[in-house]
């Protein structure tokens, strides 16, 4: 679904069918301290698009930004495969790719 600022994003969820009104973050969760505004410089969507992994899953909090003002999605990424965390999530651990190598062929 595509965030109030038009970036796709998986967890972004909103409702305005018949009266209805719901917008949310379901990476922060109903008490992630979510706003609109905080989708505008979140990395999340990024992420997705460069990373697919499916073992690798995401955590995300809001938090202050410089001297307190506005507020950014600060996010951890974690391998389940590999049990470890994960330093870029934009690449991800590159474990799968080393399996994967060892498997295909070289071109
Ligand atoms: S804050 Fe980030 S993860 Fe949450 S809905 Fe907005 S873009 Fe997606």
């Amino acid at each position: 679904m595509r965030t109030p600022y038009g970036k796709e994003c998986f967890y972004y969820y909103q409702d305005f069918y018949r009266g209805r009104s719901v917008m949310e973050c379901r990476l922060l969760g109903p008490h992630g301290g979510w706003t609109p505004p905080v989708c505008k410089d979140c990395p999340v969507p990024a992420i997705l698009a460069d990373n697919a992994c499916p073992n690798m899953t995401l955590r995300g909090e809001a938090v202050s930004g410089l001297f307190g003002l506005g507020r950014r999605v600060k996010v951890t990424a974690y391998c389940r495969q590999m049990d470890r965390v994960v330093s870029d999530p934009h690449i991800g651990c590159s474990e799968c790719h080393r399996s994967l190598q060892a498997i295909l062929p070289p071109l």
